[in-house]
Order: structure tokens, then sequence, then C-alpha cells
């Protein structure tokens, strides 16, 4: 990590860097992360003073939250705000700004380490064990003003990380059908509708949800039933393809630590094998490809047979 010998010395520079732009008037508010009561105890907050960021201000290995949503809401606003935001946060911001829910030109992005990597031993120091993100893609910032703590050419060996991302993913491929569909039974079955996962995920910024529809019967309640607790997640993943940018928040929060990520893996896993890769946020620029149509697109008969192939293998595509 470029010129950081610990968390402490990378928050000092993320408050000193906050507090001359708040001050030359670059911006007019900061989003980061608060203190609380104990050090795990951390929450997204917005800064509106320099004596603010002294006092409450902290970044450090427990400062997970993607900020990229908050800034929906932030960016409609008065003023510039600065964000500091982690390799994977910086995707779902690009999403955002394409799906047009922020404001680019109202924001001031500072790339920082992702918390992950600036883990502490007892005198302080990094411990230097970073060990690869099993929920999350992005491992470089996509877009940014500048960089804190992190050197553009930084990221190349973390990309290798990613080579792996789809191995839990093809495992579950692998099962028989049954085997398949006891897993997610297993794993949906345990969900007590808290809406977590939804709420955090950046692709979710819908004004009104339709889970939060009061015709439909199925706004704030736990399932019912088990066909109520798959589609919940079925339809979400199906919302959300396309759009998800793998940053694993919906794992992340969920207090019964269903791997949702893995069901949103499989989609953006299948549309790479449909489409051709694709990564939604990687880029503001050009179609995601379930927005746009070309003749060379997979059609319905070449789904229909891929399903069939997967059923008459054994459930191996
Ligand atoms: S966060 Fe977990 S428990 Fe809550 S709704 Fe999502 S899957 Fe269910
Ligand atoms: S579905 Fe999960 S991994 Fe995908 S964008 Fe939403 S929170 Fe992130
Ligand atoms: S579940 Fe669907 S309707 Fe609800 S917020 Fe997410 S994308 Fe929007």
């Amino acid at each position: 990590m470029q010129n950081i010998k610990s968390a402490a010395e990378l928050q000092s520079k993320m408050i000193a860097r906050a507090k001359e732009l708040l001050a030359d008037g670059t911006v007019n508010r900061v989003i980061g992360w608060e203190k609380g009561l104990f050090d795990y105890d951390v929450t997204p907050a917005v800064f509106t003073s320099a004596d603010g960021l002294d006092k409450n201000f902290v970044y450090n290995e427990y400062c997970a939250a993607n900020l990229s949503k908050y800034l929906i809401e932030e960016t409609k606003k008065e003023g510039k705000i600065l964000a500091f935001l982690k390799p994977n946060d910086t995707y779902s911001f690009n999403q955002l700004i394409k799906e047009y829910r922020v404001k680019r030109e109202n924001t001031y992005i500072i790339g920082v380490p992702c918390n992950e990597e600036i883990k502490s031993n007892e005198d302080g120091t990094l411990s230097g064990e970073a060990a690869p993100c099993e929920f999350c893609l992005g491992k470089t910032h996509v877009v940014k003003d500048e960089l804190l703590g992190v050197a553009e050419d930084e990221t190349a060996d973390k990309e290798a990380q990613n080579a792996h991302r789809f191995d839990k993913v093809s495992e579950i491929e692998s099962k028989q059908p049954d085997e398949r569909f006891d897993f997610w039974r297993a794993e949906l079955s345990k969900c007590i509708r808290c809406n977590a996962c939804r709420n955090v995920c950046p692709a979710c910024s819908c004004i009104q949800c339709v889970f939060d529809n009061p015709t439909l019967g199925v706004d704030q309640r736990i399932a019912a039933n088990s066909f109520e607790e798959n589609q919940f997640h079925i339809i979400r993943a199906f919302h959300v393809a396309g759009r998800c940018t793998d940053c694993g928040e919906c794992s992340r929060v969920c207090p019964e630590n269903i791997p949702l990520h893995l069901l949103n893996r499989k989609v953006i896993k299948d549309l790479n094998e449909l489409y051709g890769d694709y990564q939604a946020g990687e880029k503001v620029e050009g179609d995601s490809p379930l927005q746009s149509y070309k003749e060379s697109d997979a059609n319905p008969s070449i789904i229909f047979a891929r399903s069939e192939a997967c059923e008459s293998h054994g459930g191996k595509k």
C-alpha cells in the first residue's frame, strides 16, 4: 500500500485531505464513516465541518459499507460532496451514474484502499494479511478524482484474485438438480425478510420497490411459505440482472449468513456465457446485454437447449 504504514496513518491522511477540500470550497460536505462506542461499531455519516471530522471520522477494517448508494440522495443536494470509495464501491457508483441515479458532477471521489487491506497488528501497524475478498469483485478504482493510500499500478496482482470468482458457482452448477434445489432451499428458508439485502443493494434503488407495494400482499412481512421465500430472492436477482456490480453487500449484511452473492454471481456467469463478458459498473458508456438487442444474442431456443443439456448431464452444463 502506497506510503501507508498503519490504518491510523491512512485515517489521518483522509481527514487532512477532507479538511483541505472543505476549506478551499471544493466540497461542502464529506461522506465517510463515524466512530461508535467500539472499533467495530462504525456507521456511514456525513460531515460538514473540520471539527466533526477530527472528532468522529474513522476509517478502519470495519468500514465495509459501500457508500455509493447514499450518494443517490446526497447528490440531489446543493454543492459537491466528497466521498471516500473503496475499489468495489466505484463499480456501484459508476453503475448508478449510468442509470442516472447519481450526479457525478456533484461529487468529488477519493479512491481509498479496501477496508480488508488495513487490518492492523496489536501495535497498530498493518498486518499485511489481506485475504482475497470472498464477496466482492472490484480490485481497481474505475472512477475517481484522486487516489489516497493506493497507487495506480498496485492493482494488477489483485486482479488475479478474481480468477476464482466463479468457482463456488461452478461447484453448485455441477450438483444434481435436486441437490441444487436443496442447497438453495436450505439457504433461503433461513430468510427472515428483514429486507437488509435489498436496502443495502446499490442496484435496488427504485423509488418504490415492488416488495413495498401494499396491494400485492407481500410487503413488509415474513414469507408465509417456501414459494414466497424463493420468490423474493429470485425476483430480486432478476431485477438486478445485468446491473449487479458483484459488490457482495447483500451477503455481508444478511443476519442469516445467506450467500446471496452466489445467486447474483450465477446470473453474472450466465450473462457472460450467453452474451459475452460484461461487468456492470466497469464503464459508464455502452449498453448492458439486457438493455440492447443483437442478432447474435442468445434466443429462447438456445437457453432452452442449454437447460436441457444441464438436466441430461446430471446437472453439469
Ligand atoms: S438480508 Fe438475509 S434475512 Fe434479510 S431479507 Fe435478505 S436474505 Fe432475508
Ligand atoms: S445484488 Fe448484492 S452483489 Fe449485486 S449489487 Fe446488489 S448488493 Fe451488490
Ligand atoms: S427488488 Fe426490484 S423493485 Fe425492489 S428495489 Fe430491487 S430492483 Fe427495485
